[in-house]
């Protein structure tokens, strides 16, 4: 790592975060001050309908540290770090949430660790103050599965709350894939990879924008991309069926042939077995199809977003 670096991008996506984008600005260049390299805003706006884009065009109009990219639509929070960091002009690229659950003040944490030689920096949550229990609970499972059926090494209990080195943020801008995973993403790239604790707020206002469907997407998009384990499982679990069954088939036939027709032959029991292992074959088709689905979406091979205006330098 270069010791002269200079300049850390911040790369903000954000989706309709009008109250809480001036606090962040704020509190951002307070965290600042305290450093010695210069920051680079780079707020990239996510199909937003209500006045965040307006509040972040004018300001870049005062301060020529401010650079935005507007996306032509909602692509989604993923996309917009991807488009953050692929334009971020940085020695190093820092990704943080916009509803203020990252607090700014463990920027300097995190650029204190890349400094030390680090460079992937994760900011890992100990406490999650304003979510619900159950939201809690799927993520803490999440996380813990999640690290069980994958290959890579990944960092528990961290976000899209991280420090990239500008040679990090490149291999990661390298990579195409649509249904993207970014903390994966982050982990596999490899580099010399360290964390930094910090306390994960409350939104600071408005709604949570990630809907359940979309967490529950972004899951599965992790593990869709990251393993092959639900795959592996089903054809063990076929194989086991058939050998079962078989042996079940055996046992019949040598009762049959000691001790002749059984009385009861059970309707119901069949019925049900019927209905599970039907069941059972459509849930298996379906993981199929969620590996399918995305094999489908990177052969189509469309951009992974796209820009409506930017105020970036034609360089960029
Ligand atoms: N976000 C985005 N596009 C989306 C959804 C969310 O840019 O389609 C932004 C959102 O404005 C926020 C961040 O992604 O800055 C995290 O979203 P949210 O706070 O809703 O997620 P949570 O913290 O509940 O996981
Ligand atoms: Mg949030």
């Amino acid at each position: 790592m270069s010791t002269e670096a200079k300049t850390v991008s911040v790369v903000i996506p954000y989706l309709n975060e009008e109250e809480a984008l001036p606090v962040l600005y704020e509190r951002t260049c307070k965290a600042f001050e305290a450093l010695p390299e210069e920051v680079e805003f780079l707020f990239i706006d996510d199909g937003s309908r209500d006045g965040s884009f307006e509040w972040v065009y004018k300001t870049a109009q005062s301060d020529p540290r401010v650079k935005y990219i507007k996306l032509s639509r909602n692509f989604g929070h993923q996309a917009a770090i991807t488009a953050g960091m692929a334009h971020a002009s940085g020695d190093a690229v820092v990704t943080i949430d916009a509803d203020l659950q990252d607090p700014p003040e463990t920027i300097p944490d995190l650029v204190a660790k890349w400094k030390e030689g680090f460079e992937v920096v994760h900011a890992v949550r100990t406490t999650r103050k304003g979510e619900t229990g159950l939201k809690k609970f799927f993520a803490f499972a999440f996380y813990r599965i999640f690290k069980k059926i994958t290959e890579v090494d990944m960092v528990s209990d961290s976000g899209d709350f991280r420090l990239l080195d500008r040679k990090a943020a490149a291999a990661i801008s390298q990579l195409r894939e649509h249904h993207r995973y970014m903390r994966g993403l982050a982990s596999w790239i490899g580099f010399k990879q360290g964390s930094v604790l910090y306390d994960r707020d409350p939104r600071y206002a408005g709604e949570k924008k990630y809907t359940f469907k979309q967490s529950f997407v972004l899951a599965l998009n992790a593990i869709a991309s990251f393993s092959g384990t639900p795959l592996r499982l089903i054809f063990y679990l076929g194989g086991w069926i058939c050998a079962l069954s078989l042996a079940g088939c055996i046992a019949a036939w040598i009762y049959h042939a000691h001790y002749g027709h059984p009385k009861h032959i059970g309707t119901v029991t069949l019925a049900f077995a019927t209905l599970f292992i039907t069941g059972l074959q459509m849930f298996c088709i379906g993981i199929i199809g969620q590996y399918l689905r995305r094999v489908f979406d990177e052969i189509k091979d469309r951009p992974l977003y796209l820009v409506q205006s930017d105020n970036l330098p034609p360089s960029r």
